[in-house]
């Protein structure tokens, strides 16, 4: 936790500071030491939040991207009754959370059912071959008619497993924590892998790191994906009809040729 209640105030960890945890308000302590980022911890073993994974400076550096009363919101859960954490609340009502950690598979499930209209954004350097795999992957992907979006055939090929079946769009990012400005480096790109019952033949839209943070920080994630969604389905409808246009025409030639291929044999 980046965040306590000391006299009242919300404030950063600092050797030898107590406070109070404002998900439960248990006893917390400041953890300042070298080998991990500074954080404060229950004092107790037992965490108010069974979601918690320990912080990483790739966790901070995102959330320092957002107004601080955006950061660690604290949301009850009305069938458990414990509280958990998002890591940014926004004011569109977007939650966004960091994933360095491997999840599992029904603690994925349960936070999307919790946070519903949610996105993850997940640390793609975890593992050394995602990557290189991802590359891969990408090298296969097929354009669609708007600039940076992407039909992955196969996604299993190119994106961890753990995250094929989520419920909600999950960004991958494959900085990692490279810190300084590199507006030319391909890994500032974020890629969005959009959320499909079927799994093959997937929405990726490769989303600049900058354009993902004021988006969203406007408070206007929900709404433009909304209308991207909208404008994809229009342009899906469209083809189709354009397809079957094409083979209502392709259809009426052969009938046509038939017919003047049967009248010269008969004349
Ligand atoms: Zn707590």
């Amino acid at each position: 936790m980046r965040f306590a209640y000391v006299n009242s105030n919300l404030v950063e960890s600092e050797p030898g500071l107590q406070g109070l945890c404002p998900g439960c308000g248990q006893p917390v302590i400041a953890r300042c030491g070298t080998e991990r980022i500074s954080h404060w911890a229950h004092r107790q073993a037992k965490r108010c939040d069974s979601w918690w994974e320990p912080e990483t400076e790739w966790h901070r550096t995102w959330k320092s991207n957002y107004p601080l009363a955006w950061q660690e919101k604290f949301l009850p859960d009305p069938n458990t009754g414990e509280k958990h954490m998002a890591d940014i609340y926004a004011s569109d009502g977007l939650i966004i959370e960091f994933q360095h950690s491997h999840i599992k598979p029904e603690e994925r499930v349960a936070r999307e059912r919790f946070y519903r209209t949610m996105v993850w954004v997940v640390d793609g350097t975890r593992l050394e071959r995602d990557y290189p795999r991802f590359l891969k992957g990408k090298s296969a992907f097929k354009k669609k008619s708007k600039p940076r979006v992407f039909i992955s055939e196969f996604p299993d090929e190119c994106f961890p497993s753990a995250w094929l079946k989520s419920s909600v769009p999950v960004i991958f990012d494959f900085k990692g924590i490279q810190f300084g400005e590199q507006p030319e480096n391909e890994l500032d790109n974020l890629y969005c892998l959009f959320p499909n019952k079927d799994i093959l033949d997937s929405l990726v839209v490769e989303l600049p790191r900058r354009a993902f943070i004021n988006m969203t920080n406007a408070g206007e994630w929900l709404s433009r994906i909304g209308r991207f969604m909208d404008e994809l389905a229009e342009e899906e409808e469209k083809h189709k009809k354009q397809v079957a246009e094409q083979q209502r025409r392709q259809a009426n030639l052969i009938f046509q040729s038939m017919i003047t291929h049967e009248r010269r044999r008969r004349f």
